[in-house]
């Protein structure tokens, strides 16, 4: 992975020295940055593939929609809604990224995990997620040095029995502790 820090704030820093793009090119600019190394046929198999599982979900395919599935594909961890901002600059706006997000976790395209400061992050379901049922069973890691939380698919959670006249609706567990980057950096 690219380290993110470079270009993650990129944006907002021209802003003051260029005239401002228009506004599609915005989104444009931010993926070729996070795309990386990847070849335009890459990308084109990426765009195919959020356009299908959009029209899977019967939803409309939109550049806001494709852009924040692009940034959170490419990520290895959650990401939070100002941090989606940042990234997708001026091409998106704050009303319409938040009905994003939210159609998205109806969906179950996006399950959301709150990190250490009660922030709610999202990432990508299992492909077992559908609408009003997400399958995301596995323990989330939050980093407690760098706020970075890691889906830990393979770790599932345990089964819950509830006593009798209770109804399960969620279960979430956070393994607090440090990532790999900043263990290896203290
Ligand atoms: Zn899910
Ligand atoms: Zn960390
Ligand atoms: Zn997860």
């Amino acid at each position: 992975m690219a380290s993110p820090s470079s270009w993650r704030i990129m944006p907002k820093q021209q802003e003051n020295n260029f005239t401002p793009k228009p506004t599609v090119s915005t989104v444009g600019i931010s993926i070729a940055c996070i795309m990386g190394t990847a070849t335009e046929k890459d990308q084109v198999t990426a765009d195919e593939k959020f356009v299908r599982l959009l029209r899977q979900n019967k939803l409309k395919v939109t550049q806001p929609r494709l852009g924040v599935l692009k940034i959170i594909s490419e990520k290895e961890t959650a990401i939070s809604q100002p941090e989606l901002e940042r990234m997708l600059g001026d091409a998106v706006d704050r009303v319409t990224l938040y009905r994003v997000l939210a159609t998205f976790e109806e969906k179950g395209i996006l399950h959301k995990i709150f990190d250490l400061h009660g922030t709610a992050t999202y990432a990508l379901c299992s492909t077992a997620c559908d609408e009003h049922h997400h399958h995301d069973e596995h323990v989330h890691f939050i980093c407690s040095s760098c706020n970075n939380i890691y889906c830990l698919d393979d770790i599932k959670l345990p089964k819950i029995n509830l006593p009798e006249g209770y109804q399960l609706q969620s279960v979430g567990i956070n393994a607090v502790g440090l990532c790999a980057e900043c263990k290896a950096h203290k």
